[in-house]
């Protein structure tokens, strides 16, 4: 079967690089004769018929922003068979024959209920939360790992001045990617993340404790949102130690901002993958990095797959940190 008409939606939470991704879709699209509808707003559009035809003009000049030219929503509805059955119209209105979901593990979820009510999906992998087990990289990861650090190497400057401990709390959702990988990038002398249990003593005030008898005189300790208690954390900290404790909460200027490189070469591999899978009439599929190559497996396979262990890069930073 070949398709000659699809839809594309960004879904979830935004992520720099998902645009570059949306014009690589469009793009490959009209290389296969495939004409693609941009659905605003996620799966609340899907719902709505909020859809238009993409061109390789309406692509033009988003490369390099940040966020996503078709919006992305969280969609409550979607979850409801009855709103489904209303977005499978929509899309038969549209003559909609295969969906290219952008998102998260949610919005994978989301597509897996509507393929299995006959809509053709592939999806994406764009999160900065970079917490898809299926794939080694998702669309916004770099960017917003560039961001914090860059806020982390400046929170350090002025913990150095003022010999202070910075407590920095990083995004993730309930993922600790961005904790530990800027943890170490950073340099932090403790890094607590939600899927490794932490004892306060132990793994907070006792690098900070060993490090000031050594003569360091300023502490770095970044914490992933998903632990859930960075205010606490930082007022315990001060309390234990008697050393001044400011906590900064980047929050969501990790969002936002021009694609790095690498977002923009992701995201144009991987929309152009997508879109080259449906064009070879092969459906359902999740775009997946692997071994440093783009390769695509079932979505249904790619939500049962186990995230990887954070042990031997958590003993890799508290070693380094010494
Ligand atoms: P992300 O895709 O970034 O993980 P969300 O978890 O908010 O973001 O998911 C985006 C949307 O995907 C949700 O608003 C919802 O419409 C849909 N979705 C999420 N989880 C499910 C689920 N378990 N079943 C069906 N749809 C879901």
């Amino acid at each position: 079967m070949s398709i000659k008409t699809i839809g594309v939606l960004t879904s979830g939470g935004d992520a720099p690089g998902m645009n570059a991704a949306l014009r690589a879709v469009v793009r490959t699209g009209i290389a296969h004769d495939i004409t693609t509808y941009g659905i605003n707003r996620g799966y609340e559009g899907l719902i709505n018929g909020e859809f238009e035809k993409l061109t390789a003009r309406s692509v033009s000049g988003i490369l390099q922003r940040g966020g996503t030219i078709i919006r992305t929503a969280r969609s409550e509805r979607f979850r409801d068979k009855k709103f489904r059955d209303r977005a499978m119209e929509m899309c038969k209105v549209f003559g909609i024959e295969a969906l290219v979901v952008i998102g998260g593990d949610g919005s994978y979820r989301g597509a897996l209920d509507f393929l299995k009510e006959g809509m053709n999906c592939v999806v994406i992998p764009a999160t900065i939360d970079n917490d898809i087990s299926s794939t080694e990289y998702c669309i916004g990861y770099d960017t917003a790992l560039n961001t914090a650090l860059s806020a982390i190497d400046k929170l350090r400057d002025t913990a150095y001045s003022h010999e202070r401990v910075a407590v920095i709390e990083v995004m993730g959702r309930h993922a600790g990617y961005i904790a530990i990988n800027d943890g170490i990038a950073g340099g932090a002398d403790a890094i607590v993340i939600p899927e490794l249990k932490y004892n306060f003593q132990q793994d907070i005030i006792k690098p900070i404790m060993e490090g000031r008898n050594r003569g360091k005189r300023d502490h770095c300790i970044v914490i992933a949102e998903g632990v859930g208690d960075t205010a606490k954390i930082c007022k315990d900290i001060e309390e234990t130690t008697g050393i001044r404790t400011v906590c900064t909460i980047l929050g969501y200027i990790q969002r936002g901002g021009s694609p790095s490189a690498r977002d923009r070469l992701m995201a144009s591999k991987m929309g152009f993958k997508a879109v080259e899978i449906l064009n070879e009439g092969r459906f359902n599929k999740a775009i997946c990095l692997k071994d440093n190559k783009i390769v695509d497996i079932d979505i249904e396979e790619a939500l049962r797959m186990e995230k990887a262990s954070f042990d031997y890069d958590m003993n890799l930073a508290k070693i380094l940190a010494m």
